[in-house]
């Protein structure tokens, strides 16, 4: 039995006694949900002007470009043997370039929860005002578009009461020795004698200083950090978010989206507002139906839990090239893509895996 026993248990905060704070009675213990926006949504903008059709074209790849990028593919591929793409003679090249649109949409939200820190000294301001109302507090946003996140303490919630973990002791017992203040001797187990012979290290006390706690067998209580009072107020968390989607025309070559996902292309169009208007002009009507479709997705989505600050969309071409191929009296392809010149080979004619004549 250990000294911890003496202890009694940690007891939940009783929020109870706060009874309703306006504009917070949803708010728990432990986590709160987020709370709509108090602002309704603003009408859409006129519409932007489509791109000009003048910016369609992109530069070709040259084939030593292609060459290259299967050189150095093949290099990147332990058991790929290098000789299709050094010997292999390039027979045709075909354009598979498609369009990417990305929608990005930043949100502020807000949620609140019951939360307590050490007392240092706080006032206790519970109720001395009415406490503003979640979206009436002052936040600083970062800028568009950066991630973030900030925790303010709500004005008149503060109030003061007796740490529940150590019942206003503002000590623990130290786990190290379970409140013993000792070990037990690690040269003589704890028994004083070794080999019928009394201790040396422990003088035959069988007891070994505990250096965590400095042989006090308590340390101060990890929760109101010795001051055995804490501040109880509702805590209200801010955070920026950048919410993105993609969508990507069909193409038919064989790359998937995620294929694609990690390459850039060539912006054709972007712009950013407060609230979007779809991009209906795009001379791709796919492109214009999933901007359509994703802000009115996002629109639906964000606006409940959030505030929508910004948006932003862009449509790039994204280069695809399929290199048809002539190694060993066969043909083969490969595709290269993306401004960084990723390749897809599927079927490499020489692997170590393969029989090869
Ligand atoms: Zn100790
Ligand atoms: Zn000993
Ligand atoms: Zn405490």
């Amino acid at each position: 039995m250990n000294s911890a026993a003496m202890y009694p248990p940690p007891s939940a905060p009783p929020a109870d006694m706060f009874g309703n704070v306006p504009g917070y009675e949803g708010t728990l213990s432990g986590g709160g949900g987020y709370l709509p926006p108090p602002m309704p949504l603003e009408p859409v903008r006129p519409p932007e002007p489509g791109p000009s059709p003048d910016d369609w074209s992109i530069p070709s790849l040259s084939e030593d470009v292609a060459r290259e990028a299967f050189k150095s593919f093949a290099s990147s591929h332990c058991c790929y043997s290098k000789s299709p793409a050094n010997d292999g003679v390039i027979t045709k090249m075909e354009p598979y370039n498609t369009y990417r649109y990305r929608l990005e949409t930043f949100t502020e939200s807000r949620s609140t929860e019951w939360a307590h820190k050490p007392h240092e000294g706080e006032p206790a301001d519970f109720y001395t005002q009415t406490a503003p109302r979640p979206w009436e507090i002052q936040a600083t946003p970062p800028s568009f578009f950066t991630d973030q996140e900030q925790e303010i303490r709500v004005p008149f919630t503060s109030s003061i009461k007796d740490c529940h973990s150590c019942h206003a002791q503002g000590m623990m017992p130290c786990d190290e020795c379970h409140g013993n203040g000792y070990k037990p001797c690690w040269v003589c187990n704890g028994s004083g004698t070794k080999d019928n012979e009394n201790c040396t290290r422990c003088d035959s006390t069988g007891k070994d200083r505990c250096s965590v706690c400095d042989s006090r067998g308590s340390k101060d209580c990890e929760t109101c950090e010795g001051k055995r009072q804490l501040l109880t107020y509702i805590n209200l968390k801010v955070e920026w978010i950048t919410h993105t989607d993609d969508h990507m025309v069909e193409q038919n070559c064989g790359l998937t989206m995620d294929d694609l996902r990690s390459v850039s292309g060539k912006e054709l169009f972007k712009n950013s507002n407060y609230l979007l208007y779809p991009l209906l002009g795009f001379p791709n009507p796919d492109i214009s139906e999933a901007s359509q479709r994703l802000i009115g997705d996002h629109s639906s989505k964000y606006a409940q839990t959030g505030r929508i600050l910004q948006q932003r969309q862009k449509v790039e071409l994204i280069p695809i090239t399929k290199v048809n191929y002539k190694w060993k009296s066969d043909f083969h392809a490969y595709y290269v893509y993306g401004n960084e010149h990723e390749v897809s080979a599927e079927n490499y004619p020489a692997t170590c895996c393969c029989v090869l004549q």
